[in-house]
């Protein structure tokens, strides 16, 4: 304690009690600065990618500053993880099974971690932003892609399964997040239920933008950016094909700014969605674009975490994706004397990925060799020429021509099992070799709560709860595609609808510290729904 405190403790302690004494001590000025974390996540993104990136870019990435460590990506079920559970790791601590998000697993193949206890299946489990809104944080998520994908649901949600989008929407939208920027305008206002989410938005006080000019004048400490029906543009198409879309950076920067205004610190999540979509692709083009894209929203958030110096960042990908090599059966006996120009100059020459080049293609095909050109094939024979003009498959066609240009290699359209570069930096900052499940630990850990304690408090059973106190419950389809828990008890009646954070007691409604979920067999409520109970 500094002298100036101890003098202002003692006169507050002999003039006004220990009440007043708080009230002074609040007014001190803050001595550290809140803590922050922005985790950051390449979707599916193999080492190889991001090597063949940085010999793109001719010089070292902003990741390559920041290499700490490893981390292993298995999921519950499979060596080989998808999206929905390794976001489910990253965010929550927990492994689980395909499609599941923020849940826990009913299936566990991995040798010697099976879970005896079947009621531990499908069980909500809190996630680090739920834990950093609990501890008065400011939250936000940015994504490329919908912001209802699999990743930045993992952050924010809970679902069976990531494929439930418009849940995961509502979700999000009652979830409190202060800021969430990404694509998926399409799941809040077209929707089974009818429910308008973008008019919920407005209501709830966001600064609503849709556009990149928007976003850059946006200046509320709540903003709701939805810059594409479904996902944005891949970063080297978007001057030509989406320039009113934000690059990830943009986002990623005027999130920052934003929550750093939260006198209490904040957490954001950052994905830089479609390397995942390119490796499925096998689109080299496309995986460089946004590894490029990513590393320029990781050099912003190390910027502002240089100068804050109470900021972690982490920085990772969920899973390899393609099994990119550079190096084909083609360099089998050249390898080791096949240049670097080789490998990148091919790539060079494209200015859009696949996705990007096909908006071109007109329907009669008569400008296929105009596409192909976009995507750096400029010397194609007539042959090859013929082939893709009446190909089926015309995308993966224009991606395995361009591959052995370069002297690279796919294994497979799928995700891949292998280890992770683990990148990091500021204070607590994780290193060495980890589960990905041990990264949320540390967040937690960093930001001051603990995730089991607060899944114990978020998420209690609703009906053992409620019929222990002697309610009779129900759940129900009150509206279309809208499940309602009921309890009803004498004169009291209580409704708590999923997706949402509210519960109403004869008929007056109150908001709840956290959405209650619904996963397909129980419904789950914050154990704060008791404060609300006559
Ligand atoms: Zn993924």
């Amino acid at each position: 304690m500094s002298k100036k405190l101890l003098i202002t403790t003692l006169a507050c302690i002999l003039l006004l009690g220990s009440v007043g004494c708080t009230e002074m001590k609040a007014q001190q000025p803050h001595t550290e600065s809140p803590r922050n974390v922005i985790m950051m996540v390449m979707d599916g993104t193999s080492s190889g990618a991001v090597a063949l990136a940085r010999w793109y870019k001719g010089r070292d990435l902003a990741l390559d500053q920041i290499l700490t460590g490893g981390v292993r990506t298995y999921s519950a079920e499979s060596a080989i993880t998808d999206s929905a559970a390794a976001a489910t790791a990253l965010a929550t601590g927990n492994k689980t099974d395909e499609h599941y998000i923020g849940l826990l697993p009913s299936k566990i193949t991995t040798p010697g971690k099976q879970d005896e206890n079947p009621k531990h299946a499908f069980m909500p489990v809190a996630n680090v932003l739920e834990g950093a809104k609990q501890v008065g944080k400011a939250t936000g998520i940015v994504a490329t892609s919908e912001i209802q994908h699999a990743t930045p649901a993992g952050f924010s949600t809970h679902v069976l399964s990531r494929k439930q989008q418009e849940d995961i929407a509502e979700q999000q939208v009652y979830q409190g997040i202060d800021v969430v920027l990404g694509g998926g305008s399409v799941h809040l206002t077209n929707r089974k239920d009818q429910e308008n989410l973008q008019n919920v938005i407005k209501e709830k006080g966001y600064q609503w933008v849709d556009t990149r000019s928007e976003l850059q004048k946006a200046n509320s400490t709540k903003i709701w950016g939805s810059f594409a029906e479904e996902s944005l543009a891949y970063d080297i198409d978007r001057p030509a094909t989406k320039p009113s879309e934000p690059t990830l950076a943009e986002m990623t920067n005027k999130a920052i700014q934003t929550l750093s205004k939260d006198k209490d610190g904040f957490f954001l999540f950052v994905e830089g969605s479609k390397i995942d979509w390119a490796a499925h692709k096998n689109d080299i083009v496309g995986m460089i674009s946004d590894v490029l894209a990513f590393d320029e929203a990781v050099k912003e958030a190390v910027a502002f975490a240089e100068r804050d110096g109470n900021t972690m960042v982490i920085a990772v990908t969920d899973h390899g994706n393609s099994g990119i090599s550079m190096g084909n059966r083609q360099t089998s006996r050249s390898y080791a004397h096949t240049p670097v120009e080789s490998f990148i100059q091919p790539l060079k020459k494209a200015k859009r990925t696949v996705e990007g080049a096909l908006q071109d293609l007109k329907e009669d095909r008569s400008n296929i060799k105009q596409v192909a050109q976009l995507y750096g094939l400029d010397d194609l024979s007539n042959n090859e020429v013929r082939m893709l003009k009446y190909s089926n498959h015309v995308g993966a066609d224009l991606s395995a021509l361009l591959a052995k240009k370069a002297n690279l290699g796919f294994t497979t359209g799928g995700h891949t099992g292998e280890d992770v570069f683990l990148y990091a930096y500021g204070p607590s900052h994780p290193t060495g070799y980890l589960e990905n499940t041990e990264l949320p630990e540390k967040m937690a850990e960093f930001m001051g709560f603990n995730l089991e304690k607060l899944s114990q408090s978020l998420f209690i059973n609703a009906k053992e709860s409620f019929e222990k106190q002697g309610y009779v419950t129900k759940i129900v389809q009150k509206e279309q595609y809208n499940l309602v828990f009921t309890a009803t008890k004498g004169e009291v009646s209580i409704e708590i609808p999923t997706n949402k954070n509210i519960i109403t007691v004869n008929g007056k409604s109150h908001s709840l510290n956290g959405i209650s979920i619904f996963n397909g067999r129980d419904f789950f409520v914050s154990e704060q729904v008791k404060e609300f109970l006559p």
